[in-house]
Protein backbone atom coordinates (compact mmCIF):
# COMPACT_ATOMS: atom_id res chain seq x y z
CA UNK A 1 0.00 0.00 0.00
CA UNK A 2 1.00 3.14 -0.57
CA UNK A 3 0.95 5.84 1.96
CA UNK A 4 0.98 9.73 2.52
CA UNK A 5 4.38 10.64 3.35
CA UNK A 6 3.18 13.24 5.44
CA UNK A 7 -0.11 12.14 6.99
CA UNK A 8 0.38 8.32 6.70
CA UNK A 9 -2.96 8.20 5.01
CA UNK A 10 -3.23 5.43 1.76
CA UNK A 11 -3.45 7.14 -1.18
CA UNK A 12 -4.44 5.23 -4.45
CA UNK A 13 -2.44 5.51 -7.82
CA UNK A 14 -4.81 5.98 -10.95
CA UNK A 15 -2.63 5.23 -13.46
CA UNK A 16 1.41 4.91 -14.02
CA UNK A 17 2.90 8.42 -14.42
CA UNK A 18 -0.27 9.72 -13.30
CA UNK A 19 -0.12 11.82 -9.53
CA UNK A 20 -0.81 10.53 -6.57
CA UNK A 21 -3.66 12.92 -3.85
CA UNK A 22 -3.88 12.10 -0.65
CA UNK A 23 -7.71 11.87 0.14
CA UNK A 24 -6.96 13.09 3.86
CA UNK A 25 -4.64 15.89 3.90
CA UNK A 26 -5.02 16.53 -0.68
CA UNK A 27 -1.53 17.32 -0.75
CA UNK A 28 -0.81 15.80 -4.48
CA UNK A 29 2.21 14.26 -5.10
CA UNK A 30 3.38 14.76 -8.31
CA UNK A 31 5.27 13.28 -11.51
CA UNK A 32 8.41 15.00 -13.18
CA UNK A 33 9.62 12.76 -16.38
CA UNK A 34 7.72 9.72 -15.31
CA UNK A 35 9.60 9.98 -11.79
CA UNK A 36 7.46 10.39 -8.84
CA UNK A 37 7.64 12.54 -6.05
CA UNK A 38 6.56 11.13 -3.14
CA UNK A 39 8.90 12.70 -0.48
CA UNK A 40 7.23 14.80 2.77
CA UNK A 41 6.93 18.15 2.30
CA UNK A 42 9.78 19.53 4.86
CA UNK A 43 12.15 17.30 2.59
CA UNK A 44 11.48 19.23 -0.38
CA UNK A 45 12.23 22.26 1.38
CA UNK A 46 15.69 21.05 2.70
CA UNK A 47 19.01 21.57 0.29
CA UNK A 48 20.37 17.85 -0.19
CA UNK A 49 24.10 17.74 0.28
CA UNK A 50 25.13 15.93 -2.94
CA UNK A 51 26.81 18.19 -5.50
CA UNK A 52 24.30 18.34 -8.83
CA UNK A 53 27.70 17.51 -10.81
CA UNK A 54 28.26 14.46 -8.42
CA UNK A 55 26.06 11.98 -10.24
CA UNK A 56 27.61 12.57 -13.61
CA UNK A 57 30.94 11.79 -12.27
CA UNK A 58 29.57 8.55 -10.58
CA UNK A 59 28.11 7.48 -13.18
CA UNK A 60 31.22 7.64 -15.49
CA UNK A 61 33.10 6.21 -12.75
CA UNK A 62 30.37 3.18 -11.81
CA UNK A 63 31.28 2.09 -15.60
CA UNK A 64 34.67 1.82 -15.18
CA UNK A 65 35.99 1.18 -11.29
CA UNK A 66 36.85 -2.03 -10.15
CA UNK A 67 34.84 -1.55 -6.99
CA UNK A 68 31.53 -0.84 -8.46
CA UNK A 69 31.97 -3.77 -10.92
CA UNK A 70 33.04 -6.24 -8.09
CA UNK A 71 30.51 -5.26 -5.76
CA UNK A 72 28.10 -5.84 -8.31
CA UNK A 73 29.48 -9.65 -9.20
CA UNK A 74 29.08 -10.09 -5.53
CA UNK A 75 25.44 -8.79 -5.26
CA UNK A 76 24.02 -9.74 -8.36
CA UNK A 77 24.89 -13.54 -7.09
CA UNK A 78 23.91 -13.17 -3.70
CA UNK A 79 20.61 -11.58 -4.61
CA UNK A 80 19.66 -13.64 -7.19
CA UNK A 81 18.42 -16.33 -4.06
CA UNK A 82 16.31 -13.55 -2.69
CA UNK A 83 14.75 -12.07 -4.91
CA UNK A 84 12.29 -13.97 -7.02
CA UNK A 85 10.89 -13.78 -10.40
CA UNK A 86 7.23 -11.97 -10.03
CA UNK A 87 8.04 -10.83 -6.85
CA UNK A 88 8.24 -6.63 -5.44
CA UNK A 89 11.85 -5.61 -4.93
CA UNK A 90 12.43 -1.67 -4.57
CA UNK A 91 15.72 -0.67 -3.95
CA UNK A 92 16.28 2.52 -1.79
CA UNK A 93 19.36 4.78 -3.09
CA UNK A 94 19.21 3.56 -6.08
CA UNK A 95 21.20 6.33 -7.51
CA UNK A 96 22.23 6.28 -11.26
CA UNK A 97 20.12 2.90 -11.17
CA UNK A 98 23.59 0.93 -11.93
CA UNK A 99 22.61 -2.39 -9.04
CA UNK A 100 18.96 -1.89 -10.70
CA UNK A 101 20.23 -2.51 -13.79
CA UNK A 102 22.78 -5.46 -13.18
CA UNK A 103 19.26 -7.07 -11.08
CA UNK A 104 16.77 -6.97 -14.43
CA UNK A 105 17.47 -10.35 -15.82
CA UNK A 106 15.83 -11.75 -12.57
CA UNK A 107 12.25 -10.71 -14.15
CA UNK A 108 11.21 -9.65 -10.25
CA UNK A 109 9.00 -6.64 -10.57
CA UNK A 110 11.75 -3.28 -10.55
CA UNK A 111 11.45 -0.26 -8.43
CA UNK A 112 14.29 2.39 -7.66
CA UNK A 113 13.82 5.16 -5.12
CA UNK A 114 16.38 8.19 -4.35
CA UNK A 115 16.37 11.28 -2.41
CA UNK A 116 18.08 12.63 -5.49
CA UNK A 117 16.36 13.61 -8.73
CA UNK A 118 19.38 14.42 -10.55
CA UNK A 119 20.38 10.88 -10.06
CA UNK A 120 16.54 9.48 -10.43
CA UNK A 121 17.05 10.89 -14.06
CA UNK A 122 19.97 8.91 -15.16
CA UNK A 123 18.25 6.28 -13.62
CA UNK A 124 15.83 6.79 -15.85
CA UNK A 125 17.61 6.64 -19.14
CA UNK A 126 18.87 3.52 -17.89
CA UNK A 127 15.86 1.52 -17.31
CA UNK A 128 13.50 3.44 -18.97
CA UNK A 129 10.17 1.61 -18.22
CA UNK A 130 10.33 0.95 -13.67
CA UNK A 131 8.44 2.96 -11.40
CA UNK A 132 10.56 5.26 -9.81
CA UNK A 133 10.15 7.33 -6.76
CA UNK A 134 11.58 10.39 -4.81
CA UNK A 135 11.34 9.85 -1.18
CA UNK A 136 12.75 10.23 1.78
CA UNK A 137 14.26 7.22 3.91
CA UNK A 138 13.37 8.82 7.18
CA UNK A 139 9.66 8.73 5.85
CA UNK A 140 9.13 6.15 3.62
CA UNK A 141 5.41 5.92 1.46
CA UNK A 142 4.84 2.59 2.06
CA UNK A 143 3.12 -0.94 4.17
CA UNK A 144 3.31 -3.75 3.53
CA UNK A 145 4.00 -3.25 -0.08
CA UNK A 146 7.69 -5.23 -0.97
CA UNK A 147 9.09 -8.47 -0.97
CA UNK A 148 12.53 -7.82 -0.75
CA UNK A 149 14.46 -4.05 -0.17
CA UNK A 150 17.86 -3.50 -0.89
CA UNK A 151 19.81 -0.49 0.64
CA UNK A 152 23.54 -0.48 -0.61
CA UNK A 153 25.44 1.75 1.04
CA UNK A 154 22.95 4.16 2.04
CA UNK A 155 22.30 3.42 5.77
CA UNK A 156 26.07 5.11 6.72
CA UNK A 157 24.61 8.33 5.03
CA UNK A 158 21.96 8.40 7.60
CA UNK A 159 21.45 10.30 11.04
CA UNK A 160 18.91 8.17 12.59
CA UNK A 161 19.43 4.45 11.03
CA UNK A 162 17.57 2.83 13.27
CA UNK A 163 14.02 5.08 12.49
CA UNK A 164 14.77 3.89 8.48
CA UNK A 165 15.01 0.69 9.17
CA UNK A 166 11.72 0.42 10.69
CA UNK A 167 10.00 2.49 7.95
CA UNK A 168 11.98 -0.32 5.45
CA UNK A 169 10.86 -2.82 8.23
CA UNK A 170 7.33 -1.47 7.87
CA UNK A 171 7.21 -1.44 3.76
CA UNK A 172 8.07 -4.62 3.75
CA UNK A 173 5.31 -7.39 3.56
CA UNK A 174 5.84 -9.55 6.24
CA UNK A 175 7.99 -12.29 5.97
CA UNK A 176 9.51 -9.82 3.24
CA UNK A 177 13.73 -9.53 2.79
CA UNK A 178 15.78 -6.39 3.40
CA UNK A 179 19.28 -6.70 2.14
CA UNK A 180 22.22 -3.84 3.33
CA UNK A 181 25.31 -3.50 2.54
CA UNK A 182 27.22 -0.46 4.83
CA UNK A 183 31.25 0.35 5.43
CA UNK A 184 32.78 -1.65 7.64
CA UNK A 185 35.16 -0.78 10.83
CA UNK A 186 34.97 2.81 12.52
CA UNK A 187 38.90 2.87 12.77
CA UNK A 188 39.24 2.58 8.81
CA UNK A 189 37.24 6.40 9.07
CA UNK A 190 38.89 8.38 6.63
CA UNK A 191 38.90 11.60 4.13
CA UNK A 192 37.17 9.16 1.28
CA UNK A 193 34.19 8.79 3.98
CA UNK A 194 34.45 12.64 5.04
CA UNK A 195 34.03 13.16 1.35
CA UNK A 196 31.16 11.19 0.62
CA UNK A 197 29.37 12.35 3.77
CA UNK A 198 29.31 9.42 5.25
CA UNK A 199 27.99 9.41 9.16
CA UNK A 200 30.05 6.58 10.20
CA UNK A 201 30.92 3.02 9.83
CA UNK A 202 29.62 -0.29 11.26
CA UNK A 203 30.85 -2.96 13.29
CA UNK A 204 29.32 -6.14 12.78
CA UNK A 205 27.34 -5.95 16.73
CA UNK A 206 26.58 -2.22 15.80
CA UNK A 207 24.96 -2.89 12.71
CA UNK A 208 23.52 -6.33 13.91
CA UNK A 209 21.76 -4.90 17.41
CA UNK A 210 20.60 -1.28 14.83
CA UNK A 211 18.68 -3.94 12.68
CA UNK A 212 17.33 -6.02 15.33
CA UNK A 213 16.42 -2.73 17.30
CA UNK A 214 14.24 -2.27 14.32
CA UNK A 215 12.42 -5.27 14.35
CA UNK A 216 14.37 -7.27 12.11
CA UNK A 217 15.71 -10.68 12.15
CA UNK A 218 19.03 -11.25 10.98
CA UNK A 219 19.72 -13.96 8.84
CA UNK A 220 23.23 -13.43 8.24
CA UNK A 221 26.07 -10.91 8.47
CA UNK A 222 28.78 -11.30 6.51
CA UNK A 223 31.77 -9.06 6.15
CA UNK A 224 33.14 -8.86 2.20
CA UNK A 225 35.48 -6.77 0.43
CA UNK A 226 38.18 -9.26 2.43
CA UNK A 227 40.84 -9.91 0.04
CA UNK A 228 41.95 -6.84 -0.60
CA UNK A 229 41.46 -5.79 3.05
CA UNK A 230 44.83 -5.55 3.69
CA UNK A 231 45.46 -2.90 1.20
CA UNK A 232 42.68 -0.90 2.06
CA UNK A 233 43.98 -1.18 6.06
CA UNK A 234 47.25 0.18 4.55
CA UNK A 235 45.72 2.86 2.30
CA UNK A 236 43.65 4.28 5.37
CA UNK A 237 46.64 4.14 7.29
CA UNK A 238 48.72 6.24 4.71
CA UNK A 239 45.84 8.40 4.16
CA UNK A 240 45.65 9.26 7.86
CA UNK A 241 49.57 9.91 7.81
CA UNK A 242 48.89 12.49 4.91
CA UNK A 243 51.23 10.53 2.58
CA UNK A 244 49.08 11.03 0.15
CA UNK A 245 46.80 13.71 -0.78
CA UNK A 246 43.08 13.61 1.43
CA UNK A 247 40.68 13.90 -1.27
CA UNK A 248 38.48 11.31 -2.30
CA UNK A 249 39.49 10.64 -6.14
CA UNK A 250 42.45 9.15 -4.47
CA UNK A 251 40.92 5.39 -4.34
CA UNK A 252 38.82 6.56 -7.72
CA UNK A 253 42.41 7.26 -9.27
CA UNK A 254 43.81 3.84 -10.72
CA UNK A 255 45.60 2.57 -13.65
CA UNK A 256 43.35 0.32 -16.06
CA UNK A 257 45.95 -2.44 -15.03
CA UNK A 258 45.47 -2.37 -11.40
CA UNK A 259 41.68 -1.58 -12.13
CA UNK A 260 41.79 -4.97 -14.06
CA UNK A 261 43.72 -6.97 -11.26
CA UNK A 262 42.09 -6.01 -8.02
CA UNK A 263 38.13 -6.37 -9.86
CA UNK A 264 39.59 -10.06 -10.72
CA UNK A 265 40.24 -10.41 -6.78
CA UNK A 266 37.38 -8.81 -5.12
CA UNK A 267 34.73 -10.57 -7.62
CA UNK A 268 36.52 -13.71 -6.65
CA UNK A 269 34.72 -13.81 -3.82
CA UNK A 270 31.43 -14.10 -4.75
CA UNK A 271 31.87 -17.73 -4.99
CA UNK A 272 33.15 -18.33 -1.97
CA UNK A 273 30.36 -16.47 -0.25
CA UNK A 274 27.96 -18.52 -1.61
CA UNK A 275 29.05 -20.82 1.09
CA UNK A 276 30.67 -19.51 3.63
CA UNK A 277 31.01 -15.69 6.00
CA UNK A 278 34.33 -13.97 6.09
CA UNK A 279 35.10 -13.04 9.06
CA UNK A 280 37.04 -9.72 8.12
CA UNK A 281 36.41 -7.00 5.39
CA UNK A 282 35.92 -3.77 4.29
CA UNK A 283 32.38 -4.13 3.84
CA UNK A 284 29.18 -5.49 5.38
CA UNK A 285 26.90 -7.40 4.46
CA UNK A 286 23.42 -8.71 6.27
CA UNK A 287 20.12 -10.11 5.21
CA UNK A 288 17.67 -10.27 7.35
CA UNK A 289 13.62 -10.36 7.30
CA UNK A 290 9.95 -8.99 8.78
CA UNK A 291 8.44 -11.79 10.68
ZN1 LIG B 1 -1.84 13.20 3.47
Amino acid sequence: MTICPDCDAPMEWISPGSPYLCPMCYRSYPTNETITYLAPSHTLDTTASFPSDSFEQLLLTEERHFWFKSRGDILEKLLEAYIKTGSKFLEIGCGNGYMLARLSHIGASLHGADLFLDALKFCRSRLPSIPLFMLDINKLPFKEEFDSIGIFDVLEHIEDDIGSLSQIHRALKPGGYLLVTVPAYPFLWGPPDTAAFHKRRYTRNQLSSRLRSAGFKVDRLTFFNSFLFPLLVVSRIWQKKNIYSSQKSLELQISPFLNKILGKIMSAEKAILRWANFPVGGSLLAICHRD
